[in-house]
Protein backbone atom coordinates (compact mmCIF):
# COMPACT_ATOMS: atom_id res chain seq x y z
CA UNK A 1 0.00 0.00 0.00
CA UNK A 2 1.33 3.48 -0.86
CA UNK A 3 -0.17 6.29 1.21
CA UNK A 4 0.08 10.05 0.81
CA UNK A 5 -1.26 13.35 2.16
CA UNK A 6 -3.37 13.39 5.34
CA UNK A 7 -3.62 9.61 5.51
CA UNK A 8 0.19 9.27 5.51
CA UNK A 9 0.44 12.05 8.13
CA UNK A 10 -1.95 10.18 10.42
CA UNK A 11 -0.08 6.91 9.93
CA UNK A 12 3.24 8.62 10.75
CA UNK A 13 1.76 10.16 13.90
CA UNK A 14 0.86 6.71 15.21
CA UNK A 15 3.60 4.52 13.73
CA UNK A 16 5.91 3.16 16.46
CA UNK A 17 9.05 3.30 14.26
CA UNK A 18 8.25 6.88 13.15
CA UNK A 19 7.90 7.77 16.84
CA UNK A 20 11.26 6.14 17.61
CA UNK A 21 12.85 8.00 14.64
CA UNK A 22 11.50 11.27 16.02
CA UNK A 23 12.74 10.31 19.52
CA UNK A 24 9.19 10.52 20.87
CA UNK A 25 9.49 6.92 22.05
CA UNK A 26 12.67 5.75 23.77
CA UNK A 27 14.92 3.15 22.22
CA UNK A 28 18.52 2.04 22.61
CA UNK A 29 20.06 3.75 19.61
CA UNK A 30 23.09 2.05 18.05
CA UNK A 31 23.62 4.50 15.18
CA UNK A 32 21.79 7.37 13.55
CA UNK A 33 22.13 9.82 10.69
CA UNK A 34 19.73 12.07 8.74
CA UNK A 35 18.04 9.23 6.89
CA UNK A 36 18.32 6.13 9.07
CA UNK A 37 18.20 5.01 12.69
CA UNK A 38 19.54 1.71 14.07
CA UNK A 39 18.25 0.61 17.46
CA UNK A 40 18.06 -2.51 19.61
CA UNK A 41 15.02 -4.73 19.18
CA UNK A 42 12.89 -4.67 22.34
CA UNK A 43 12.41 -8.48 22.18
CA UNK A 44 15.79 -9.77 20.94
CA UNK A 45 15.74 -13.08 19.05
CA UNK A 46 19.57 -13.37 19.14
CA UNK A 47 22.44 -12.05 21.31
CA UNK A 48 22.60 -9.04 19.02
CA UNK A 49 19.31 -8.00 17.44
CA UNK A 50 19.14 -4.55 15.92
CA UNK A 51 16.64 -2.92 13.59
CA UNK A 52 17.76 -0.71 10.72
CA UNK A 53 14.94 1.73 10.01
CA UNK A 54 14.67 4.52 7.43
CA UNK A 55 13.22 7.72 8.88
CA UNK A 56 10.93 7.97 5.88
CA UNK A 57 7.72 6.01 6.46
CA UNK A 58 7.47 3.22 3.90
CA UNK A 59 4.98 0.50 4.70
CA UNK A 60 6.98 -2.54 3.63
CA UNK A 61 9.45 -3.85 1.05
CA UNK A 62 6.36 -4.68 -1.02
CA UNK A 63 5.41 -0.97 -1.04
CA UNK A 64 8.77 0.53 -2.05
CA UNK A 65 8.29 2.99 -4.93
CA UNK A 66 10.65 3.01 -7.92
CA UNK A 67 12.50 6.09 -6.63
CA UNK A 68 12.86 4.66 -3.09
CA UNK A 69 15.02 1.60 -3.79
CA UNK A 70 18.12 3.67 -3.01
CA UNK A 71 16.87 3.94 0.58
CA UNK A 72 16.64 0.16 0.81
CA UNK A 73 20.18 -0.26 -0.52
CA UNK A 74 21.25 2.34 2.03
CA UNK A 75 19.69 0.27 4.84
CA UNK A 76 21.77 -2.76 3.81
CA UNK A 77 24.93 -0.62 3.56
CA UNK A 78 24.29 0.88 6.99
CA UNK A 79 23.68 -2.56 8.50
CA UNK A 80 27.01 -3.78 7.07
CA UNK A 81 28.85 -0.69 8.26
CA UNK A 82 27.45 -0.74 11.81
CA UNK A 83 28.17 -4.49 12.01
CA UNK A 84 31.77 -3.92 10.93
CA UNK A 85 32.25 -1.08 13.40
CA UNK A 86 30.83 -3.25 16.18
CA UNK A 87 33.15 -6.16 15.35
CA UNK A 88 30.39 -8.53 14.24
CA UNK A 89 31.87 -11.16 11.97
CA UNK A 90 28.81 -13.19 10.99
CA UNK A 91 25.22 -12.05 11.01
CA UNK A 92 21.87 -12.38 9.34
CA UNK A 93 19.97 -9.59 7.61
CA UNK A 94 16.24 -10.23 7.39
CA UNK A 95 13.32 -8.36 5.85
CA UNK A 96 9.94 -9.70 6.92
CA UNK A 97 7.40 -8.77 4.27
CA UNK A 98 3.66 -8.83 4.91
CA UNK A 99 1.79 -10.75 7.62
CA UNK A 100 2.57 -14.11 6.01
CA UNK A 101 6.24 -13.09 6.00
CA UNK A 102 6.13 -12.32 9.73
CA UNK A 103 5.93 -8.52 9.42
CA UNK A 104 4.17 -7.03 12.44
CA UNK A 105 5.34 -3.40 12.31
CA UNK A 106 4.20 -1.70 9.10
CA UNK A 107 7.24 0.53 8.65
CA UNK A 108 9.97 -1.06 6.57
CA UNK A 109 12.88 -2.37 8.67
CA UNK A 110 15.87 -4.65 8.36
CA UNK A 111 16.65 -7.08 11.19
CA UNK A 112 20.35 -7.53 11.98
CA UNK A 113 20.90 -10.68 14.06
CA UNK A 114 24.16 -12.04 15.38
CA UNK A 115 25.55 -14.39 18.01
CA UNK A 116 24.19 -17.30 19.95
CA UNK A 117 21.48 -19.53 18.62
CA UNK A 118 19.63 -17.45 16.07
CA UNK A 119 15.95 -17.87 15.39
CA UNK A 120 14.64 -16.01 12.39
CA UNK A 121 12.08 -13.47 13.63
P1 LIG B 1 8.62 -7.56 12.32
O1 LIG B 1 8.02 -8.80 12.91
O2 LIG B 1 7.58 -6.52 11.98
O3 LIG B 1 9.56 -7.85 11.19
O4 LIG B 1 9.55 -6.98 13.45
C1 LIG B 1 9.21 -5.94 14.29
C2 LIG B 1 10.22 -5.96 15.41
O5 LIG B 1 10.08 -4.75 16.10
C3 LIG B 1 9.99 -7.10 16.42
O6 LIG B 1 11.16 -7.92 16.48
C4 LIG B 1 9.71 -6.37 17.73
O7 LIG B 1 10.30 -7.00 18.85
C5 LIG B 1 10.29 -4.97 17.48
N1 LIG B 1 9.59 -3.91 18.17
C6 LIG B 1 8.24 -3.69 18.19
N2 LIG B 1 7.94 -2.61 18.91
C7 LIG B 1 9.14 -2.11 19.35
C8 LIG B 1 9.47 -0.98 20.16
O8 LIG B 1 8.63 -0.21 20.61
N3 LIG B 1 10.79 -0.77 20.39
C9 LIG B 1 11.77 -1.60 19.91
N4 LIG B 1 13.04 -1.31 20.22
N5 LIG B 1 11.47 -2.68 19.15
C10 LIG B 1 10.17 -2.93 18.87
ZN1 LIG C 1 6.48 4.82 10.27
Amino acid sequence: MVYSGKVLERIMENCIFCKISRHEVESEVVAEDETTIVFKDIHPKAQTHWLVVPKKHIHSVSAVAEDEWGLVLDMVKKAASVAKRSGLIGYKLVFNVGRDGGQVVDHVHLHLLAGGKMELP
